[in-house]
């Protein structure tokens, strides 16, 4: 960060001789009015983000196999003079769009694109209804994120070139966000270095923003994979190294180490290979972990304490552990001078406004999944949320490493259904309806003001660097969990997407043919149980 501060005070220098960096300089006043054209442009294209957010819906892609969904928002941003990167890091379905409207601020806008295995569901049906049995559905909500990140940066870039404003957007994808797997050799790869700030987008069930560290665990994620000796299970059983026995051993341990854990921890493991028949002794056998902590060292003492479990496990059994890291997320940490400027924007635009039919599915939702909350959809704005200074355990995100590198926000946005258990089936039901595409023109309205006042206001963007440079770092410095030679695990997903991939083509969106996915579906909205 020193070398940024550096680089930083260097650029201020040369631009305050040069005066490039210099925009023209507004009055409140009319960047206000610049502001209220920006959202207004949002809203008369709310069309085009309906269509996308349908669309990537109906792709149901998982992490690492976002490969439709890569190529069409890629198309779109080409079509609107993006320049388009692909491959980063590496991962084939990564991507970068810039545009550039000459000297001034980068802004980076990020957002999830992947889903969650067997959450495949209709939209718009308030029970259980998969469109395809077992497969892979949009149960997070990330099909919105990126077309809501497009719609606000096609609406800045008019006003950046009509008004003849300096700067540069960058719209980035968080390929594999569900496998924390991509932002973090992002970060790693030098691709956030000469970046200004990040607005980062994910969906949830309020318009809202906050600052300073945030509920949730930070986690590494890793794989264990043991190698034994197979036999006949039967006709000559001690001959065989069971790798099975070691994963299982394993676990056995870290179920036992989970009574002495903090609560403030949370790990959880799956066996990605447990054999392959009865009789066969297992000669290859892996187990995969997340260990979360709401700290990084605390997160590296469980992979500690982890790594000599599978030590031992190797030992009791006679076989040989190998492991990977798959995927890290730091803990986050946000922005205040970015959350303070953006909240004032959400304030401006307020809550979507509901339909009849939205409440009724959201209710329908709710009581369906015995969930705590009942009222349906929000329709009083959440507070500005203040730093976390009570930890909370709960889930984590990738875009933790790029808030400890460039001043960033998460910006919430209402396109789902409070109080729901996430990861589910039931998550997905509102993402192709107008709830989700009204929440996502109510999101895609803010984050289009709030780009134009960082734009327009120099002080601002000073003033999060400020807060990033002598708040955020104090206390702690970022450091990677991982080494310049882990590799992102594309391989992952392959397979269960290869499954259905062919099934769910059936049921890709055709805008060409009809006006909304529910309408290509056929169904009616809501629709409730009788
Ligand atoms: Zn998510």
């Amino acid at each position: 960060m020193k070398q940024k501060i550096t680089l930083l005070a260097i650029t201020c220098y040369v631009l305050a001789f040069t005066g490039l960096y210099a925009q023209r300089k507004r009055s409140n006043k009319q960047i206000e009015k610049l502001k209220t054209e920006v959202a207004a442009i949002v809203e008369n294209n709310k069309k085009q983000s309906q269509v996308m957010v349908d669309k990537i819906f109906s792709f149901s892609e998982l992490g690492f196999q976002e490969v439709e969904s890569s190529k069409y928002l890629t198309g779109i941003l080409s079509e609107n003079g993006f320049e388009i990167e692909k491959s980063i890091s590496g991962i084939p379905t990564a991507w970068f769009a810039t545009w550039s409207n000459g000297e001034g601020p980068t802004i980076a806008l990020g957002s999830d694109v992947d889903c969650i295995p067997k959450a495949s569901q209709y939209p718009g049906v308030a029970y259980h209804k998969p469109i395809v049995e077992g497969a892979p559905g949009h149960g997070e909500g990330h099909n919105s994120g990126i077309p809501m990140n497009i719609s606000s940066a096609l609406a800045v870039k008019k006003i950046m070139e009509r008004e003849n404003i300096g700067g540069t957007l960058l719209v980035w994808p968080g390929i594999a966000e569900e496998l924390v797997a991509a932002k973090a050799w992002y970060v790693r790869d030098g691709r956030f270095d000469d970046i200004d700030m990040c607005i980062f987008t994910h969906v949830g069930n309020n318009l809202g923003v906050s600052y300073g560290p945030t509920r949730g665990t930070g986690l590494i994620s890793v794989e264990y994979s043991f190698d034994g000796e197979a036999a006949h299970s039967a006709g000559s059983p001690w001959r065989g190294k069971s790798a099975l026995d070691a994963a299982e051993l394993m676990n056995i341990a870290w179920n036992y180490k989970r009574e002495h854990l903090h609560p403030l921890k949370r790990s959880h493991s799956i066996f990605t290979d447990a054999g392959d028949q009865p009789n066969v002794v297992p000669s290859k056998a892996a187990i995969w972990f997340y260990f979360r902590d709401i700290k990084y060292e605390g997160i590296m003492e469980m992979y500690a304490m982890a790594n000599d479990m599978a030590k031992g496990a190797a030992l009791m059994t006679g076989t040989t552990m190998t492991s990977k890291v798959l995927g890290t997320a730091w803990p986050r940490y946000y922005n205040k001078v970015i959350a303070e400027t953006m909240y004032l924007n959400i304030k401006e635009v307020g809550l979507p406004e509901w339909s009849d039919a939205d409440q009724q599915l959201a209710k329908a939702v709710q009581t369906e999944v015995n969930s705590e909350k009942t009222e349906g959809l929000p329709v009083k704005l959440d507070e500005l949320g203040l730093p976390v200074l009570e930890p909370i355990s709960g889930g984590s995100d990738d875009i933790g490493d790029i808030s400890w590198k460039v001043p960033t926000v998460t910006l919430r946005y209402p396109s789902n259904i409070p109080g729901l258990q996430g990861h589910h089936w039931s998550n997905a039901i509102a993402m192709a309806t107008p709830i989700a595409h009204k929440g996502v023109v109510a999101g895609a309205k803010v984050e289009a003001m709030t780009i134009i006042d960082f734009l327009l206001k120099p002080d601002l963007m000073q003033g999060a660097w400020d807060y990033f440079n002598n708040e955020q770092q104090k206390e702690t410095k970022y450091q990677p969990m991982i080494s310049e030679s882990d590799m992102p695990p594309i391989y992952l997903n392959k397979d269960k997407q290869d499954q259905f991939r062919s099934e769910l083509e059936k049921y890709y969106y055709d805008e060409t043919k009809y006006d909304t996915y529910l309408e290509q579906l056929g169904v009616e909205y809501p629709t409730l149980k009788n």
